[in-house]
């Protein structure tokens, strides 16, 4: 039996489900399509982070 988590978009503060997620992963809010990254997991709840926009000639 897996465990479902919950968690709110930072952006638009959608409640979302997801399978089992680790820290780390990223997931896409199925509202605003922003990309996500889980910050930490406690007691099944996601703390999201948005992940900013990289620029690819970043550094080299
Ligand atoms: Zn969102």
């Amino acid at each position: 039996m897996s465990q479902l988590l919950t968690g709110v978009c930072p952006e638009c503060e959608t409640d979302l489900t997801t399978p089992p997620l680790v820290a780390g992963e990223t997931l896409s809010c199925p509202e605003c399509l922003l990309t996500l990254r889980v910050d930490d997991i406690r007691d099944g709840r996601l703390s999201l982070q948005m992940i900013e926009v990289q620029l690819r000639d970043w550094g080299q």
